[in-house]
């Protein structure tokens, strides 16, 4: 609910809701976006357009979106500092979606491994939506005119492909959009507990961010390590161990020196080391769990603060609309009819007419 900071750089950022918000969407992204509230424009999007490209329970969503809105506002998004909000509350999304699309490299596109890994996951639902997620995310982005994008590192590529929507768009049509720049924080990949894919949530190799002491040590015990130390006397490579990984999110310096030297020495097993994390963490996110309580106790908070993210996001979306429909020359008299004022006019003409004849 931020107001009169729009002397600040803008920062924009979503999350899907396709499942339970779990420690590496934590890590690469949502303790980032909380970290920036106060020196950016900051506005935060729980993204159900894009979740739609994979398959899902439309009954489920509505729940989905709430949950997810809610775990991020326990993470750390203060209502208060920043716009939370939901994409499809703001219709200018899918109208500037198509926009982009013309200024699209359809060759781009087919290179954005995001959309590989996705179709040959579901290769009974290889859909348009999921091909061109891409140019709805350049969309979310350039919609606020967002110079900066926090994300994890697997948003990379997409990323880059906004960028080149946004120079195209701007060399057809005239400078109308900043470049947005990737921004990453300290940790930009975490793996899965098979240490096999990056951790997701629809794959579920994942640590709930909201889970309980006893889930978070049942999880990560059996989580895959450096599997060069087979036996506790094997020395290991911290460097190329996701436990390792998960310490630098959640441990003190002194921690990882202990995790690291202990490692490479075979000082200490996995398990010393997985426990002195599993400590760590239930430590640091007992408040984002006791914050998601409170949250969890307050749904008309919750449904206000969607209202009012929708209410601010559509007037700013629409300002930019506004330009982008005058250069790229879709516009013409009859658009005042799009306005609620229009409108009126549109039918008190038109019962004029019918009265009349
Ligand atoms: P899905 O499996 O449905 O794609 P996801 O877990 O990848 O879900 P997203 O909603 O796609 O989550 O991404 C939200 C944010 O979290 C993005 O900024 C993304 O870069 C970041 N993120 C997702 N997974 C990880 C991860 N394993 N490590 C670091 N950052 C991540
Ligand atoms: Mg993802």
């Amino acid at each position: 609910m931020t107001k009169g900071t729009h002397a600040k750089k803008t920062v924009f950022s979503g999350i899907q809701p396709t499942g339970v918000v779990h420690i590496g969407n934590y890590l690469g992204a949502l303790r980032n976006w909380a970290d920036m509230l106060d020196d950016y424009d900051c506005i935060f999007c729980v993204v159900d357009l894009h979740a739609m490209t994979t398959p899902y329970d439309p009954a489920a969503m509505p729940e989905s979106v709430r949950e997810t809105l809610m775990v991020n506002m326990a993470a750390g998004l203060d209502p208060e500092r920043c716009t939370l909000f939901v994409q499809s509350h703001v219709r200018a999304h899918a109208e500037l979606t198509w926009i982009l699309g013309t200024c699209a490299s359809y060759g781009e596109l087919l290179r954005m491994t995001q959309f590989k890994d996705k179709t040959s996951r579901y290769p009974e639902n290889v859909n348009c939506g999921l091909f061109t997620y891409p140019i709805l995310m350049a969309a979310d982005i350039l919609l606020y005119k967002a110079e900066v994008v926090p994300v994890g590192e697997d948003q990379t590529q997409h990323l880059e492909f906004a960028r080149e929507v946004c120079r195209s768009f701007n060399g057809r049509f005239g400078e109308t959009f900043p470049e947005p720049q990737p921004k990453f924080g300290p940790v930009t990949r975490v793996m899965g507990l098979e240490n096999k894919a990056k951790m997701s949530k629809s794959l579920g190799n994942h640590i709930p961010l909201l889970a309980e002491p006893e889930e978070i040590w049942s999880l990560l015990r059996t989580a895959a390590t450096d599997p060069a130390r087979v036996r506790r006397t094997d020395p290991g490579t911290p460097e190329i161990c996701n436990i390792h990984t998960i310490h630098l999110g959640f441990s003190s310096e002194e921690d990882i020196l202990w995790c690291e030297e202990g490692c490479r020495s075979a000082g200490i097993g996995c398990v010393d080391c997985k426990k002195r994390l599993a400590g760590n963490m239930s430590a640091s996110l007992a408040p984002v769990r006791e914050r998601y309580k409170q949250y969890a106790a307050e749904p008309d908070y919750v449904h206000d603060v969607m209202l009012h993210g929708a209410k601010q996001c559509e007037q700013r979306a629409e300002r930019t609309m506004h330009e982008v429909r005058k250069k790229t020359g879709c516009t013409t008299k009859s658009n005042r009819y799009l306005s609620p004022k229009g409108i009126q006019l549109f039918r008190s003409e038109n019962s004029k007419q019918t009265r009349e004849n």
